[in-house]
Order: C-alpha cells, then sequence, then structure tokens
C-alpha cells in the first residue's frame, strides 16, 4: 500500500508524521473520506472544495493548491491499483513547538491514504440498522461548528461508545436544544408519504457530500420532495422510514431506534428505492463532480 505524504509516494510501513505534529498533539487538522467506485472517485470536486472551506474555518493554509491535492488524489489511486476503495486525505497543523498556537507551526502535513473501508455488516443493508439516541448532545455550532470537518472528533467518539455500549453501530446525536443533528459519522433522514426531510446544517452538522448528492440527485430521482426541517425525536419515532448517509455507510435504512420499531421495524420501500437509485448511480455515472 503507497500513501502519499507531502509530495511523495511512500511504503505504508514509512508513511509517518512526527510526534510533534500539532494534528497529534492537539486534533489540530482537517479531513476527508472519499470513495472510489468503478475507478472514478466520487465527488472529488465536492470533498476538496469542503477540505479548503474546513481549512479555511481553522485558519489552517494549505501547502498545496486544491488542483495539485486532486492530483495527488488520482496519483495515489493510480499508485494502489484499486478501482474501489475508500480515500482518506488529511491535512494536519504540522510540527511545531508545544503550545496551542497554530501559527508556530510552519508548514501543514498532507496525507493521501487509500485503502478500503466497510462500516456497518452487509446483512444491516437488507434488515435495517438498530440505532440509539446520545445522551452527550453534539458540540454546538458556536463551539465548535459540526460543519467543519476536523480531526478534533471526540464528541463522536464519545457518542459511538454509546453505541457500542449499547450494542449497536450508530447513535443519533442531538443538539443542545433536542434537535436531531446527524449520527457520529453519517447524516440522518426521515421520509414521510413522498417527502424526504433532513434537518437544516444550522442544527450543527456536517454537511454530507452523501447527503447533499440525496438530497439533489437521488431523491428528485426516486419522486420524492426534498425538504431541510427541524427534526424533533418525535418526528423520528413517528416517521414512515429513517435512514442514515454517509461516504463509508452511502445509504442505510434504521430499523429502531432506542429499541423502539421505525415504521415495520425493516428497510422500507421508500429506502430501498433510494438504496438501489444510489448504487446504479455511484456503479453507472460515478460523478465526479
Ligand atoms: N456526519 C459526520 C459527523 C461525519 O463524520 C460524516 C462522514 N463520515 C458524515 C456526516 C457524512 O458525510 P459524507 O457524506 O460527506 O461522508
Amino acid at each position: 500500500m503507497k500513501v502519499w505524504l507531502d509530495g511523495h509516494l511512500v511504503d505504508k510501513q514509512h508513511a509517518v508524521v512526527p510526534v510533534y505534529d500539532h494534528g497529534l498533539l492537539y486534533g489540530d487538522g482537517v479531513f476527508e473520506g472519499i470513495r472510489v467506485y468503478n475507478g472514478r472517485i466520487f465527488k472529488l470536486k465536492s470533498h476538496l472544495e469542503r477540505l479548503a472551506a474546513s481549512a479555511h474555518a481553522i485558519h489552517l493554509t494549505l501547502h498545496y493548491t486544491i488542483r495539485e491535492i486532486e492530483q495527488a488524489v488520482r496519483e495515489t489511486v493510480a499508485a494502489n491499483g484499486m478501482k474501489d476503495a475508500y480515500i482518506r486525505l488529511v491535512v494536519t497543523r504540522g510540527a511545531g513547538p508545544l503550545g496551542l498556537n497554530p501559527f508556530t507551526c510552519p508548514k501543514p502535513a498532507t496525507i493521501v491514504i487509500c485503502d478500503r473501508i466497510s462500516l456497518y455488516p452487509p446483512e444491516m443493508y437488507d434488515n435495517g440498522m438498530p440505532v440509539i439516541v446520545a445522551k452527550r448532545p453534539r458540540i454546538p455550532v458556536e463551539c465548535l461548528d459540526p460543519s467543519i470537518k476536523s480531526l478534533n472528533y471526540l464528541n463522536n467518539i464519545l457518542a459511538k461508545v454509546e453505541a457500542i455500549e449499547a450494542g449497536v453501530h450508530e447513535a443519533i446525536m442531538l443538539n443542545t436544544d433536542g434537535e436531531v443533528c446527524e449520527c457520529t459519522g453519517d447524516n440522518i433522514f426521515l421520509v414521510r408519504g413522498s417527502r424526504i426531510v433532513t434537518p437544516p446544517v444550522t442544527a450543527g452538522l456536517l454537511n454530507g457530500v452523501t447527503r447533499l448528492f440525496v438530497m439533489n440527485e437521488v431523491g428528485p430521482a426516486c419522486g420524492f420532495d426534498v425538504a431541510e426541517r427541524t427534526i424533533r425525536l418525535d418526528d423520528l419515532f413517528t416517521a414512515d422510514e429513517v435512514f442514515l448517509t454517509g461516504t463509508a455507510a452511502e445509504v442505510i435504512g434504521v430499523s429502531s431506534i432506542d429499541g423502539r420499531m421505525i415504521g415495520e421495524g425493516k428497510v422500507g420501500p421508500s429506502t430501498r428505492r433510494l438504496v438501489a437509485e444510489f448504487r446504479s448511480r455511484v456503479a453507472a455515472d460515478a460523478p465526479e463532480n
């Protein structure tokens, strides 16, 4: 496995960053998770735009241009000869002296990993996935905006631990006003009749590339109206169906929340249609932009 590290393709075991990197010391950096389907890099432009926005939001000046990073991603995929893959693109603050000041780090580290990912057991795509509601709220927008895809994932990791302790794979996170935001690594939608609804970014969530793909392309192609609305837990419990979206997760139906069945407790017909449309689009068009 070859990893692209600051301009060079190096073997996985030699792809290392200094222990003084502020990415390691403070979780100071940004990242993207990107899929390669059938040799094409899915929505690469959207991911690069989000990376640039995240970097800007944390006052991180990228060392490479977006065009150079795009080339690095393509080069890494080619070097690993993978037709279907998961790319992890990371920009850390870089190495510097101890202390929080990010501006003491002269050069960010830019990393492109190309590997595989399988997030949830395949049978859950057929039978639905049970989830819980995390007790821990999503970090408020005014503290650290969840729309920044930063290396600070402890809020999500601790909610994920709640899920694991409850014997499930994912946890729904609410904001401090009790509104539904997203899950620890996925966005959330509900289905009511011919409408699919997802919380607005202002609720405090990552504006997922898959979320936007479902809202703008997959949902309308399946004949759904799409709306961004504040969602409360009761709306989820009374929905026809609930599903999650994410680069690694793709589209997956939710069977129960906190042990309470959603719809008939399996993957409903709307989610099935959306999953089928999603899969045929990524396989056939594999739109890069
Ligand atoms: N929310 C969070 C917190 C995430 O980490 C992710 C990505 N894993 C998502 C939502 C989904 O975003 P995307 O569709 O861009 O992968």
